[in-house]
C-alpha cells in the first residue's frame, strides 16, 4: 500500500479531478468505518439506524459496512453531477488514490490525479514498479 503526499488544498484535488468520475464507476466495493456512518446518517437527515440498514452490509472481514451495489453498478451516491454525500464521503474516497493498491499501471491510464500525484512526488511509473 502506498501513501504518496499529498496537494497542500483538497480543493486542488477536485480541480484536477474536474468532471471525471471514473472511480465511482470502478468495480469494486465503497467501504466505511462504522464511525463515519454518524457523518452520513447527518447529512441524510436519517437515523443511523435506518441509514445503516438502507444502504449497507457488513463487509467480508466484519469490521467495515459496505455500501450495497450489485455488481459492475456504480457507486450508488454517484450522480450526474458528482458525488452526492462529498462531505461525508468514508476515507477510502478521501484518501484515493494517495494510499491505494490498485495496479499503478490501470491507474496511470484511467486516473488523471493520480499521474499529477506522481509528477508531484517526482516519480515515475516504473518508479513505484520497482
Ligand atoms: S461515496 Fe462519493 S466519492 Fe465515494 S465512490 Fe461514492 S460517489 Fe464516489
Ligand atoms: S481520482 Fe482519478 S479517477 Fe477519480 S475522479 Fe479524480 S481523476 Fe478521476
Amino acid at each position: 500500500m502506498r501513501n504518496l503526499i499529498r496537494f497542500s488544498e483538497e480543493e486542488n484535488d477536485s480541480q484536477i479531478c474536474g468532471t471525471c468520475t471514473s472511480c465511482c464507476r470502478w468495480d469494486g466495493e465503497v467501504l466505511f468505518a462504522p464511525q463515519e456512518l454518524d457523518a452520513l446518517a447527518d447529512l441524510l437527515h436519517m437515523d443511523v439506524r435506518d441509514c445503516a440498514e438502507k444502504f449497507f452490509e457488513l463487509s467480508d472481514d466484519r469490521r467495515n459496512l459496505r455500501l450495497r451495489m450489485g455488481k459492475g453498478d456504480p457507486c450508488p451516491f454517484l450522480s450526474e453531477k458528482g458525488c452526492t454525500i462529498y462531505k461525508a464521503r468514508p476515507d477510502q474516497c478521501r484518501n484515493f488514490p494517495y494510499v491505494w493498491v490498485r495496479e499503478e499501471a490501470k491507474l496511470m491510464e484511467e486516473c488523471k490525479l493520480f499521474k499529477e500525484i506522481l509528477k508531484r512526488n517526482n516519480l515515475t511509473l516504473q518508479d513505484l514498479q520497482k
